[in-house]
């Protein structure tokens, strides 16, 4: 590698990346500029790419600092596998393996070495002397939060960075952390002894991520049926104790689950094996306690699920961004019950020092507070984390249900409770609805079919009077029966509201996606079958070359290959992932089988959608008018960018990304055959024909799985304006 190239130069042909995402590209200048920087970025930010491209840009060496032995082994075989020249040094290495490097130090061919803290300051500053000999040309401290004790996770091996300014003034320096509130902050430029710095920092908003809080009770039920729903997807199950964790892994495995443990108790061989394991997918699910995850880097984590109450919102916050570093859509599932509570409460008494107990204390309240809001939980996280946020983000439990903004339903309330009142009370929920929306099934009894509020009703869909049905029961208006066939009653409260006139609010209905295939299948419109051969393409060569499976390529890397079909080296480029180094090295064997499948099933490549062209910066926008929402995704979409692109980019939902895309299918400015095949639309027409307009969920589930919810949104503006 020529140490002359731009840092976007590297970006694409090393890491096969297009854009740089958040500030990197703005550390990345300042770094070459010869300053320090002390970068605040979201786990899965993109940390490491601030330090790795100024790395192949300067002429000597970037010595990295980080703590946990794992973390650093995986870096290094992601950069070897992408044909950089990078080492680590540290105590599970052989003298041999250490001096080979070392000559490798001297020599100048290395770009990037790892290492702990306390390796740097070993011996004396040894190790510092043998580096002033040598051309370094940057620091980079990751975790930079353990130097302070304010931080939640002080390492006292650490403070011998301290020394690093005085023995290397002229060398730029980098400090990364995923957490550090103001004093950790101000105390890692302290302990370095930064002057010459600037404060880089990110919004620790996870979009990707869903925040989901769930009541104790009943876990275990939860958990299994959850991860029965998530068969494909490999999570962390995060635990308080070693035992708590022994027998909910033992429990999981009873049930056929892939799950081990993982804690500081058991011995360190079979700790790393599970790791391994963890990080080949040979183990789904990690049940472990939070000694697990700090060295974990594994990019498909799809969920972590805490079945108990993390200490304090720092913990939580770390945890839960192991989920989804690849951007892709995860999930965070906290199981909380006011026994954790007390117990953590027991922890938190710190003996002889009632100042620390106190702040522990305080953390664990804040804690609670986010189990127990009634308001966004996403904005909650980011205030605690001293930014702001809007109300509503749409992607957490209580955004999606929504409880507090509850709506005059009277008129609603009326219709339901005068249809159970007519049927006297004997029927259920369905045949209720039934009756609303006037329903010609044989089930109804013909005499049903003459009363006043038979299809009364038909003026929304059946999803939508389920929801209301089941909102009067939440409120109390209607009574479940307690057979075995449960039928509604009328109650009390119900009499108000059908002979009293008593106004009745409910929560309107929200479209929530119940999650029934794994997370991943619902982004794209991609062919499944391709996907699942390129998966195990990449896992074979994994096996073979002995690395995890996403070091080789993450799964947002397949997902970009099943969806735009590359079918030449040319195309390579263009897929998020691919740098010049992989292409040449994998890019045949995946193109093979793309070409193969696409040749079988008679389809050409979709690359054309993918032209990422540079995107003239635009600012935040957060008073756009509707209009220029959907514009703005539009003109994206136009840009050559793929939904999901955007989705991450505007930091909006894949579903809004593709409501704004169908608007301009009606207006016909997009032209709907280069959105959904002509098959696709065939099939999606005879669905609606079939099974009627309402609920998408319905179609879909009537609908073959390559077919996604964009797709049927898309036809179904296009079938609208083709009618008007
Ligand atoms: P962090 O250290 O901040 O937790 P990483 O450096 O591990 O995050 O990056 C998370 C993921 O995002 C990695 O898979 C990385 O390759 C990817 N990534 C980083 N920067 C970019 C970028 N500019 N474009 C696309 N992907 C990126
Ligand atoms: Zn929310």
């Amino acid at each position: 590698m020529r140490s002359s190239q731009s840092p976007h130069h590297i970006l694409e042909s090393v890491f096969g990346y297009t854009e740089f995402r958040h500030n990197q590209e703005e550390i990345i200048t300042h770094l070459l500029s010869g300053k320090d920087a002390v970068v605040l970025m979201p786990t899965g930010g993109g940390k490491s790419l601030c330090y790795q491209v100024p790395a192949l840009c300067l002429p000597g060496v970037t010595i990295v600092v980080s703590p946990l032995i794992a973390l650093m082994k995986d870096q290094v075989d992601a950069l070897v596998l992408s044909g950089v020249s990078a080492a680590f040094l540290n105590s599970t290495q052989s003298g041999g393996e250490q001096s080979f490097i070392l000559g490798q130090l001297r020599r100048n061919e290395l770009k990037l070495l790892y290492l702990a803290p306390e390796r740097l300051i070993a011996e004396d500053m040894q190790f510092l002397r043998f580096l002033q000999e040598i051309k370094v040309s940057l620091f980079a401290i990751d975790e930079a939060h353990c130097i302070s004790q304010w931080g939640h996770d002080f390492r006292p091996e650490y403070r011998g960075l301290s020394q690093l300014k005085d023995f290397f003034p002229a060398i730029p320096l980098i400090a990364l952390t995923a957490t550090a509130d103001s004093l950790t902050r101000n105390d890692i430029i302290q302990q370095l002894h930064l002057t010459q710095y600037r404060v880089f920092e990110n919004s620790f908003n996870r979009p990707n991520i869903y925040y989901y809080v769930k009541p104790k009770r009943g876990y275990y039920e939860a958990i299994t049926e959850y991860l029965s729903e998530h068969a494909e997807d490999s999570g962390i199950i995060y635990c308080l104790s070693r035992a708590a964790t022994d027998k909910l892994a033992n429990d999981l495995k009873a049930d056929g689950f892939l799950a081990e443990a993982y804690h500081a108790g058991l011995d360190k061989l079979v700790r790393d094996e599970r790791q391994d394991k963890f990080l080949k997918d040979d183990i789904r699910i990690m049940v472990a306690t939070i000694a697990f995850g700090m060295g974990i880097n594994k990019s498909n984590v799809r969920f972590v699920i805490h079945a108990d109450l993390p200490k304090n919102m720092e913990g939580y916050y770390q945890e839960t961004g192991r989920a989804g570093r690849d951007g892709l859509h995860s999930e965070a599932v906290l199981f909380f019950g006011a026994g954790d509570v007390m117990k953590l409460k027991g922890f938190a008494q710190v003996e002889d020092n009632p100042e620390q107990t106190k702040i522990l204390l305080k953390k664990l309240d804040q804690m609670v507070q986010f189990c127990e809001t009634k308001k966004c939980r996403r904005k909650y996280l980011l205030n605690y984390f001293g930014e702001d946020a809007p109300d509503y983000c749409g992607s957490c439990d209580t955004c999606l249900s929504k409880p507090e903004d509850l709506e005059d339903c009277t008129i609603i309330a009326q219709k339901i409770l005068s249809a159970v009142y007519r049927i006297k009370q004997g029927f259920g929920m369905r045949y209720i609805v039934d009756i609303l929306r006037g329903s010609n099934s044989e089930k109804i009894r013909e005499s049903h079919k003459q009363l006043s509020v038979y299809g009364i009703g038909k003026d929304k869909p059946k999803e939508e009077w389920l929801h209301y049905v089941k909102e009067l029961v939440q409120y109390g208006y209607l009574q479940p029966t307690d057979t075995e066939f449960p039928v509604l009653q009328l109650t009390a409260k119900s009499d108000g509201v059908l002979f009293k006139g008593e106004k009745v609010y409910l929560s309107a209905p929200v479209q929530v996606n119940i999650v029934k295939e794994p997370v991943i299948y619902q982004q794209h419109a991609y062919e499944k079958d391709l996907f699942e051969n390129l998966k195990k393409l990449r896992n074979r060569i994994a096996h073979e070359e002995n690395v995890p499976a996403y070091l080789i390529f993450s799964d947002s890397t397949l997902l970009d290959l099943a969806t735009y079909l590359p079918l030449t080296a040319d195309d390579l480029p263009k897929i998020s992932g691919f740098g010049a180094f992989k292409i040449e090295k994998y890019g045949r064997p995946f193109l093979e089988i793309i070409q193969e499948f696409c040749m079988e099933r008679g389809i050409g490549t979709r690359i054309e959608f993918k032209q990422t062209k540079k995107i003239v910066k635009r600012g935040p926008a957060p008073k756009e008018r509707a209009s220029d929402t959907k514009r703005l995704s539009y003109d994206l979409y136009r840009e050559g960018k793929s939904m999901l692109d955007i989705a991450t980019e505007r930091q909006l939902s894949l579903n809004t990304i593709e409501s704004h895309l169908s608007y301009y299918i009606g207006t016909g400015e997009l032209d709907i055959d280069t959105m959904v095949s002509p098959e696709k639309q065939q099939l999606i027409k005879q669905a609606v024909e079939r099974f009627g307009r309402m609920g998408l969920r319905n179609l879909k589930d009537n609908l073959p799985d390559n077919i996604s919810y964009g797709d049927i949104k898309m036809a179904i503006a296009y079938f609208d304006k083709e009618r008007n």
